[in-house]
């Protein structure tokens, strides 16, 4: 089983490098309301119009050496490291739930993220044009997979979402109404285990500020650092050792 997985993760990953190369073009064009599909990739600076060799995931970043054909400008780190991240998460999702419904649900559930990620990092937003349609599309396709756990899902995405709305109540300062919402999205996903997704989230932002405030000392405290990254990666932790976790836990009492 497992090898057979591997090699489904190996096959996975070139098709979803494609798929990050697409949410490059998301990341870019949807907050600013431009068309996902027309006109063709160019270059921010000076308008140059890419090639097909030089728009191949990866490769192309390496070739150019992470400058523009036509004027040298750095090509933002983002490209690769969004194409790198999905194609990473989409083959841990088919070496993890095989060549399932449910695989396919989790890869567009870490490609939604992925996006997210990225855009809440360079514009402090988390558009509800992604986030809600992607939480109607997984609440679906778990309620048509695992219909038994139909309460659950539900339960969770509230749940996750007021206790983001209680702590935003508390502590304005840390995040915003965007977070509130997407942690709908984890809850539909995760179920209970989204309560190891917020935990681990929360933990890895604390971590980070601290690490800051040693360094920076009090400056550090102004420069806000968006939530919604440290969101999604708690809640690919809860995806894939989420079960694992809660149980150790539980299982202590
Ligand atoms: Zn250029």
């Amino acid at each position: 089983m497992t090898s057979v997985n591997a090699a489904l993760a190996a096959a996975a990953f070139a098709p979803a490098l494609a798929i990050g190369s697409f949410l490059n073009v998301v990341v870019a064009r949807l907050p600013e309301k431009r068309s996902l599909v027309r006109p063709r990739s160019a270059c921010p600076a000076c308008g140059h119009e890419l090639a097909w060799w030089e728009n191949v995931p990866l490769l192309s970043y390496a070739l150019l050496r992470g400058r523009c054909r036509g004027c040298s400008t750095p090509i933002s780190l983002r490209y690769p490291l969004v194409e790198l991240t999905t194609a990473l998460l989409v083959a841990a999702c088919f070496w993890r739930f095989g060549l399932s419904s449910d695989a396919f649900v989790a890869s567009f559930f870490c490609a939604v993220l992925v996006a997210l990620s990225a855009i809440d990092f360079e514009r402090r937003i988390l558009p509800d044009r992604i986030v809600l349609p992607s939480t109607v599309a997984v609440l679906a396709a778990q309620v048509a997979l695992h219909p038994e756990r139909t309460v659950e899902w539900v339960a969770a995405g509230l749940g996750a979402s007021l206790f983001l709305f209680v702590a935003l109540v508390a502590y304005p300062k840390g995040m915003g109404m965007g977070d509130v919402k997407l942690a709908l999205l984890l809850g539909v996903m995760l179920g209970w285990e989204v309560s190891v997704g917020l935990m681990v989230g929360m933990l890895a932002a604390l971590v980070l500020g601290v690490v800051l405030m040693a360094r920076h000392g009090i400056a550090a405290r102004k420069t806000a650092i968006p939530f919604g990254p440290f969101l999604a990666f708690g809640a690919i932790v809860a995806l894939f050792w989420g079960e694992a976790i809660l149980s150790a836990y539980l299982g202590r009492f």
